[in-house]
């Protein structure tokens, strides 16, 4: 057993108190490589931001669950070095898919994990999730569940269509299980084709998707229920079109990827939801910034070369979500 104060770690407690109060959102960045990792923690102490890295199902059998764990001692010990005297990282699970798994990650050091149980009956995701609250808490972890079903794929994680959270039934989900933070689904979804030509309207300029708006009537609905609750949005990636081009450009195919707009996650943040999720963005900026890269120097087989840039356009775009988007900057 180790635990995250060891590592220097902070659960989410506090941080979603604060935000909740402060009309802002922490940004949770998901992480599978170094350099995504070293984008996250130079972005985050520039901006002195707290930040929560978190980890799906995919990144663990990807870049291997010890090593992941390593890598996030190592982002609290890196942020220091980089001038943050007390930086707030929360190492956290997402789309947690059972007991054991969450467990096997409170073990091994995790401050914070996600019990998805979206797909159970009511009563059943209530059971698993308060099982999953109860070992946690033992620990002072903390945990998110989910309530309400987001389209999309991720990772291992996919549904055909969304169902809104029911606003009427949060009081008792919160209230049984004793979780600490709730995902809801109000219209966003995963991956970077959220939503389908025919949801969407067309921009008669550019001919670009213009997506159908967040259900932001369910979300206060949703907060009159539970007032000062800490909400989550997931798949909340903006999909810059910047990034779309710049990789159909450089011989990528990527037609009609949309994400959810930037205004629309901004006046999220301003409410209850204190946690915004961001995945895809950070795929996009990386591969973007490769293409370019190979596209202008095809004699380059060096990974210094091309990571160098691609880790440079990661960490610009999760600083401009910090202050231009979620608002955590300057919240340490
Ligand atoms: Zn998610």
């Amino acid at each position: 057993m180790v635990s995250y104060k060891k590592l220097g770690l902070v659960n989410t407690k506090k941080m979603f108190a604060k935000a909740v109060k402060g009309g802002y959102a922490i940004p949770a960045f998901n992480f599978n490589t170094m350099e995504q990792m070293q984008a996250i923690i130079q972005a985050a102490v520039e901006t002195k931001s707290p930040v929560i890295m978190q980890v799906s199902k995919g990144a663990r059998k990807y870049a291997n669950p010890t090593i992941l764990r390593y890598m996030a001692e190592g982002a609290v010990q890196y942020a220091k070095e980089l001038g943050c005297k007390k930086p707030q990282i929360v190492l956290h699970l997402d789309h947690g898919d059972s007991y054991e798994t969450c467990k096997s990650c409170i073990d091994s050091g995790f401050s914070s994990v996600m019990i998805d149980g979206s797909s159970l009956p009511f009563k059943e995701n209530i059971k698993l999730t308060k099982k999953v609250v109860n070992y946690a808490h033992k620990h002072d972890v903390t945990v998110e569940a989910e309530l309400g079903v987001l389209a999309g794929v991720e990772d291992e994680v996919s549904a055909a269509e969304s169902h809104y959270t029911k606003p009427e039934e949060v009081v008792e989900f919160a209230t049984k299980t004793g979780c600490d933070s709730l995902a809801i689904s109000i219209g966003t979804s995963h991956g970077a084709y959220k939503f389908t030509a025919a949801q969407c309207t067309r921009d008669p300029k550019t001919g670009k998707l213009v997506p159908p708006p967040l259900a932001f009537d369910v979300l206060k609905a949703i907060e009159k229920k539970l007032p000062g609750f800490p909400i989550v949005l997931h798949g909340s990636s903006s999909v810059p079109q910047d990034c779309v081009d710049t990789i159909n450009k450089f011989g990528g195919k990527l037609p009609d990827a949309v994400g959810i707009p930037e205004e629309q996650l901004r006046k999220a943040a301003k409410s209850a939801v204190c946690k915004i999720n961001i995945d895809s963005d950070s795929r996009l900026a990386m591969t973007a910034a490769i293409r370019k890269h190979f596209a202008e120097h095809p004699d380059h087989f060096d990974p210094r070369q091309y990571l160098t840039p691609a880790r440079e356009a990661m960490k610009e775009m999760y600083i401009h979500k910090i202050v231009k988007v979620l608002g955590s900057n300057n919240k340490l």
